[in-house]
């Protein structure tokens, strides 16, 4: 079973995935817990390339394809071997986020994310974790973000409103693969309704 996790910034995604792992473990289930961008050796050092420095020393396009390769060496050296083992794969963030964030906040870029996807990376989870969080209240719980400037914060929260749309029309154009889980409710809610989705999945 291949599950990821999706969702804006501040919703809980981290915390929510290590829950899950652990729960899966106690279950008596080989779980495999990874991460994007990254996952892999190579892929971390994209992750890197791309994440820390100049914001602006890679064009949107540029981004897409570093991503897309990153995704590619992740799948082939440790989703798709940790699958055919049987195991269970949580994976926080897959493509919905680059669909998101060089697909939508990038420019429109969408359609050139999503042949990229079709070319070289060809797979969706079967269960996707959208964690569904107010952008004002995730700024609020993300770490280090209370003593924010203004500016920053107001760019910080029209950004993130306009992501949380996204993803929830994501969630509706892919349909039975998403679980919507309301992010407002306190932590061991949000870990009750997550696990009964994985429950229902694994059933
Ligand atoms: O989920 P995590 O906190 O690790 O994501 C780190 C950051 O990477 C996110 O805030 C997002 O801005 C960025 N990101 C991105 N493109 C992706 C995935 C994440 O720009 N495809």
């Amino acid at each position: 079973l291949f599950i990821s996790f999706e969702g804006i910034d501040g919703s809980g995604k981290s915390t929510q995935v290590a829950r899950l792992s652990e729960y899966l473990k106690t279950q008596g289930h080989d779980v495999v817990l990874t991460r994007e961008p990254g996952g892999s050796k190579g892929a971390e050092e994209i992750r890197a390339l791309v994440l820390q420095g100049d914001p602006d020393r890679w064009s949107a396009e540029t981004e897409t394809l570093l991503f897309t390769a990153a995704r590619r060496d992740h799948l082939e050296r440790l989703i798709t071997p940790a699958l055919a083992a049987g195991k269970i794969v949580i994976c926080d963030r897959f493509a919905d986020s680059t669909r998101m964030y060089q697909g939508l906040s990038r420019g429109d870029l969408r359609g050139v994310v999503d042949k990229l996807h079709d070319l070289m990376i060809g797979v969706e989870p079967d269960l996707t974790i959208l964690i569904d969080m107010d952008p004002v209240e995730g700024l609020k719980r993300a770490k280090g973000r209370q003593g924010a400037e203004e500016r920053f914060e107001d760019f910080g929260t029209s950004l993130q409103e306009a992501m949380r749309e996204g993803f929830l029309a994501l969630a509706k154009e892919f349909g039975q693969r998403f679980r919507v889980i309301n992010g407002a409710q306190d932590m061991d809610g949000v870990a009750a309704d997550i696990r009964a989705a994985v429950d229902h999945a694994l059933a």
